[in-house]
């Protein structure tokens, strides 16, 4: 893979992402700077996958800033609903004014997978796709995933988004249940990072 660093932007106005970006990536000497540091625009994720939402965030970025940048895309994939809500899984939440509520998203996620009938079944799985791109034009893409099961009602309030109502598979415990330690060492992200960091080297 082509170098990163000594800078790289990442491509995320969420301040919890940045902050757990940086963490993975101080052990390889990289500076993080933030897109909203650099004041570049957060782009419309007019793509039809998680990889064209991830590419087009980290494009941008790398075009604007003359620098490398990192950008992920990510959400849940439900077998039953062909994969919705996938790359509109934040959208899901939002209301007219743009709040969010995941109580409200993972109520039509039920609804739904329940008008699919019992045939359909509650597989889903989480997807991480993580995208480095360099001014010159080349990109990369890293993508993990976690798979598992869907459950109602929702259970317990460690996570965030759908995880209250998402049981990876092996475990009894939803997402939100269990020891956020014990949900990165298994995670879409965490495996989009493993890949991105074994290319690293
Ligand atoms: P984005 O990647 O920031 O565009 O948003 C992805 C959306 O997918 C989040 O708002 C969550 O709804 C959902 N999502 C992604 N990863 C997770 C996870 O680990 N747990 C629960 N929900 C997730």
């Amino acid at each position: 893979m082509k170098a990163v660093g000594p800078k790289l932007v990442i491509a995320t106005h969420n301040a919890g992402k940045l902050r757990e970006i940086r963490d993975l990536l101080a052990p390889y000497g990289i500076e993080c700077l933030g897109a909203a540091e650099l004041d570049l625009p957060e782009p419309e994720e007019t793509g039809n996958s998680f990889v064209d939402n991830a590419e087009l965030k980290a494009r941008q970025a790398a075009d604007l800033a003359g620098l490398p940048a990192l950008a992920d895309d990510s959400g849940l994939s439900v077998d039953a609903l062909h994969g919705n809500p996938g790359i509109f899984s934040a959208r899901w939440a939002e209301d007219q004014a743009g709040n969010r509520d995941f109580g409200r998203a993972m109520e039509r996620v039920w609804r739904e997978v329940e008008a699919a009938g019992p045939d359909a079944g509650h597989d889903a799985h989480f997807v991480c796709v993580l995208s480095l791109a360099w001014p010159d034009g080349s990109i990369e893409s890293f993508e993990g995933k976690v798979h598992g099961t869907l459950t109602w009602p929702p259970r317990g309030d460690k996570g965030f988004g759908y995880d209250p109502m998402f049981i990876a598979n092996g475990m009894t415990e939803t997402f939100a249940e269990i020891d956020p330690a014990e949900k990165h060492a298994i995670s879409h992200r965490a495996e989009a990072f493993k890949k991105l960091t074994a290319a690293l080297g």
